[in-house]
């Protein structure tokens, strides 16, 4: 192991991110890239927002991606005691004051500055003030450098300087006791020894006050990368208003978790002009390094073009597992028909997501109970029944085992009746599949079997018959 340390740690406030999902891929193909750990740290200090439901579809949307972690979940309502001990200790160093400004007197002298033009900060009231006016509630602030800068140098966009003199002095512990974000932040990184922190660019203003926390604590500070954001085709930060956000939803909307990791690495990230990139070859290939500075659009259409490479790829037994709940989804069953994996395989070659698969693959266990009229009647009624009776014949003298000798089954039958394949293959797949949007016809009769496949023909020759008394 090396001594890289990363986490991703995000708020349970709400459901896995796309956003979120790839800062956590880079922070793990970076760990597995470097032989380091990756840590999962929940950040829920904020009480009243953080949910146990939110931990869940987190955790579940993680391990649905294959993000697997080597330390935690920790979470950061465990450690108020820690964040209580250094509270304590940055005021015993005189690194932090009680700050007894009401929340009113504060709020005036913000109207004021904000009317007088100047950028409102706090004036320091406190800062200088020696005696504590009894036991009247106080936050606690940092006693931030004055002059001067804080910078850092970003592995993603490179040296960042801010002036001191706009960063105020942080509140870190609330009237009530809490410790606020930013602080626990940098009690939590440094604690669990994080190495690289690796987040949102949505983080970089709060970085130099990070930074400035970990100098008065005398703790190492890390290095940064700031990714920059996943925006949406009207180039806004990608929200509900373009689609979906949620890992999950992806999942639920027929994506692969390969693809979608495929996808997300990169959006931001590049090697050449590679596209397809299995975990062994992004972790291998994977550094931070390579992360672009500018934001990425977030496109469904390449999105989807992924996928339909997996699902074309993709083992059919497992593709088989993962379409099932789709198929259940549809009230579909599978125990009476075909074996789904080789329903599987006439279907994976055209499908763009396991959903589409899914309501292609019911008329395989649903007999059509209807058929596309307009197409039916583009064929000549009477043609139509004597190409049935022909396929019917020809189809049950074979064992039809598989699709090529099926395909040949029909081309003799054209052969024998001058027909043209248009004639007979359309019409037999409204008849096995009610439409004409189907896998090749060899294929169906072979996954259907010669039985089922004469009694959906004979269906639509009644169906035929009947119409025409
Ligand atoms: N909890 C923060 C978020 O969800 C992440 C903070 C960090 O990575 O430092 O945006």
């Amino acid at each position: 192991m090396s001594e890289l340390r990363v986490r991703f740690a995000p708020s349970p406030t709400g459901y896995l991110h796309v956003g979120g999902a790839r800062t956590a891929l880079f922070n793990w193909l970076l760990a597995r890239n470097q032989g380091g750990t990756f840590i999962l740290r929940i950040e829920d200090t904020d009480v009243e927002r953080s949910t146990k439901e939110s931990v869940d579809a987190i955790l579940e949307g993680m391990k649905w991606l294959g993000l697997d972690w080597d330390e935690g979940p920790f979470y950061q309502s465990d450690s108020f005691p820690l964040y209580k001990e250094y509270v304590q200790k940055l005021l015993d160093a005189g690194k932090a004051y009680k700050c007894y400004c009401s929340a009113e007197t504060l709020d005036a002298k913000r109207t004021l500055a904000m009317q007088e033009g100047r950028k409102p900060k706090y004036d320091g009231t406190c800062r200088e003030t020696a005696d504590s006016p009894g036991d009247q509630p106080y936050v606690v602030r940092f006693r931030a450098p004055e002059g001067g800068v804080t910078s850092f140098d970003d592995l993603i966009k490179g040296a960042i300087t801010f002036p001191n003199e706009e960063l105020d002095d942080l509140i870190i512990q609330r009237t009530d006791g809490t410790p606020t974000y930013n602080f626990c932040v940098v009690i939590d990184d440094a604690s669990m020894r994080i190495t690289t922190v690796i987040r949102g660019d949505d983080h970089v203003n709060n970085t130099p006050r990070q930074v400035q926390l970990y100098e008065a604590l005398g703790f190492p500070v890390p290095q940064f990368a700031h990714v920059p954001m996943i925006l949406g085709s009207d180039k806004a930060r990608l929200s509900k208003r373009h689609g979906a956000t949620s890992v999950i939803v992806y999942r639920d909307m027929g994506y692969l978790p390969e693809a979608l990791i495929n996808y997300l690495v990169r959006l931001g990230w590049s090697n050449g002009d590679d596209e397809i990139f299995s975990s062994e070859e992004m972790i291998q290939k994977f550094d931070i390094g390579n992360v672009g500075r500018s934001a990425s659009v977030f496109n469904t259409e390449k999105l989807n073009w992924l996928n339909a490479h997996y699902i074309k790829n993709g083992d059919p037994e497992r593709l088989a597992d993962l379409l099932l709940p789709h198929l259940s989804a549809l009230e579909v069953t599978t125990l009476n028909g075909p074996e789904l994996m080789s329903v599987v395989k006439t279907l994976q070659e055209r499908a763009q997501t396991l959903v589409e698969m899914a309501e292609r693959a019911v008329f395989y266990y649903n007999a059509p109970v209807s058929y596309d009229e307009a197409a039916l009647a583009k064929f000549d009624k009477e043609l139509l029944l004597t190409v049935f009776a022909a396929v019917t014949a020809k189809i049950l003298t074979a064992t039809a085992n598989n699709a090529v000798e099926v395909d040949a089954l029909f081309k003799e039958v054209c052969a024998e009746n001058s027909w043209k394949m248009g004639q007979v293959g359309q019409p037999v797949r409204i008849a096995l599949s009610g439409g004409t949007q189907a896998p090749g016809i060899g294929e169906i009769v072979v996954t259907l079997g010669v039985e089922e496949t004469v009694r959906r023909i004979n269906k639509i020759s009644e169906h035929l018959k009947a119409a025409k008394a």
